[in-house]
């Protein structure tokens, strides 16, 4: 299916659920979030980008669908600002708790917390490992600083509900549970009703888009791929193939099974790729070359070497590759003899 509905009118894809379609203000256009009809009101999951034009939407959705109903919770799926940059603003207007994975909260709170002056320098550290050129340094480190600021009207601790791995939590009458993923995010929670056969599955599952798994400055040393490849195939071992999967962006589909092999086949198919052409030592920009073959402009770059160091790191942590640090300051991966 390639069909959305228009901004700001709720679509319902099965009894009690409403695709809400919000346009946002990147280079990926739109976010789907969802409206859950509860007892006595609505739960909503995700929020949407604090920008005006996805405020927009939720003030025809609150004028039109939810009126004077309460809204009873707001489940995050995880931190990005796509995801919980309106969080804290419906909260607010709702005067409803916001239900996160600790996970998440405090890797938001790390972002929103964080010295600017300490940033920049491990920033710029990082981008000289990579082995970029000096003045590629600048628009690298302004755009990281930048890319996942949180948004003025930020989440507090005392406005959230913690959520885990298994946790149950009932909507109208039925069980969502809580399927944790990490990898993309430190613990995504995607939820899944099985008396509907549904699954909100955030940025964990979506249809034709690889979910960016990436290492940044502040998780340097971990190995998020693995992390990633075995949430992948923790929801193609658990999660049904009829189930109807309700991703963050482009369309609802069932298929949860290929989908996830199909994305634990391309991370495979571009480990075998770095393997080939790491005999000898190359740097992560060198590496990136190899993944990416082709035009990137700066935040396609700057996703594209996290995700290549998410692969390297990879074979880091299972002892097939060793790094040192070069004179220039830049690392170098060579193959285990
Ligand atoms: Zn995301």
């Amino acid at each position: 299916m390639r069909w959305s509905p228009e901004p700001g009118e709720p679509f319902k894809v099965v009894d009690g659920v409403y695709w809400l379609r919000v346009p946002l203000p990147i280079a990926l256009d739109h976010i789907n979030l969802w409206l859950l009809e509860d007892d006595d009101g609505w739960v909503i999951v995700d929020s949407g980008f604090d920008a005006p034009m996805c405020r927009d939407v939720w003030s025809t959705v609150f004028a039109t669908v939810i009126k004077t109903m309460p809204v009873n919770k707001i489940i995050i799926t995880h931190f990005h600002p796509d995801h919980i940059g309106l969080a804290s603003w419906l909260a607010l207007r709702c005067n409803c708790p916001v239900f996160i994975t600790k996970g998440e909260f405090y890797h938001y709170q790390s972002i929103v917390n964080r010295d600017a002056e300490t940033y920049r320098e491990q920033a710029n550290a990082f981008i000289t490992e990579m082995g970029y050129p000096p003045e590629m340094s600048e628009k690298f480190v302004e755009f990281m600083q930048n890319d996942d600021k949180p948004a003025d009207a930020r989440v507090q601790e005392a406005m959230c509900e913690f959520i885990q791995d298994n946790d149950e939590i009932v909507i109208n009458q039925r069980i969502w549970k809580v399927v944790s993923g990490n990898g993309h995010s430190p613990e995504h929670a995607c939820l899944y009703c099985p008396t509907l056969s549904t699954m909100i599955s955030g940025d964990q599952a979506i249809p034709r888009i690889s979910s960016n798994v990436s290492v940044y400055p502040s998780n340097r040393q971990t190995d998020p791929l693995g992390d990633w490849l075995s949430s992948c195939e923790k929801l193609r071992d658990t999660i049904p193939d009829t189930t109807l999967i309700l991703p963050s962006h482009q369309e609802p589909f069932r298929g949860i099974v290929a989908r996830m092999q199909q994305l634990l086949d391309d991370h495979y198919a571009q480990l075998n790729r770095l393997r080939l052409s790491i005999d000898a030592p190359i740097s992560p920009v060198e590496a990136r070359a190899v993944l990416f073959d082709r035009e990137l402009n700066t935040i396609e770059t700057l996703l594209a070497t996290g995700e290549t160091l998410a692969h390297l790191n990879y074979l880091l942590h299972r002892d097939e590759i060793s790094m040192r640090y070069d004179d220039d300051g830049v690392a170098r991966y060579q193959k285990n003899r």
